[in-house]
């Protein structure tokens, strides 16, 4: 019997909108910008190892930012390194993500007051969607960020967006 030739089974069936499917799709599957910064950068490495498994929320690295769909920006900004943040972030294809993760990224951190060689804040260069306060913030801190992220997605419209 083909597909289609068999009886209808409502215990198969569900009803959804577009936005809901494609929504659960992408936060499902939010591919990360591989690159880390500085000692936050440690934490960020910790939660992708198996006490905190990110990978479980579909958060898999990616070493293009043609693949990937969010930043996690974890450590100090420098000045230098500003200018390829943001050309990373502008090669990253739409729609996409930014997570700052502690206070260097947030603010400067503990380089506000006499860093002159950091970026006070992530934001200055590329717009963020979260931020995620500590330093460094812990694993399980990232891993909220995450979840507030996946909200934000969860609340967009794809489809007004191309109309
Ligand atoms: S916020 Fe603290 S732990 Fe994170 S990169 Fe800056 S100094 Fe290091």
């Amino acid at each position: 019997m083909g597909l289609l030739d068999q009886p209808f089974d409502n215990s198969n069936v569900f009803i959804t909108s577009l936005d809901k499917l494609l929504n659960w799709a992408r936060l499902s599957s939010l591919y990360q910008m591989q690159f880390g910064l500085a000692c936050c950068a440690i934490e960020m490495m910790a939660a992708s190892a198996s006490n905190f498994d990110i990978m479980r929320f579909g958060v898999i690295p990616r070493a293009t930012p043609r693949q990937a769909d969010v930043m996690i920006v974890a450590g100090t900004v420098t000045l230098k390194m500003a200018s390829r943040i943001k050309r990373l972030y502008d090669q990253m294809a739409e729609p996409r993500y930014v997570l700052s993760m502690g206070s260097c990224s947030n603010c400067g951190g503990p380089y506000w007051e006499h860093g002159y060689h950091v970026l006070k804040g992530v934001d200055r260069v590329i717009p963020v969607d979260v931020y995620i306060p500590g330093c460094p913030p812990r694993p399980e801190a990232l891993l909220e960020g995450l979840i507030k992220l996946q909200e934000k997605v969860r609340r967009e419209s794809i489809a007004k967006k191309s109309a």
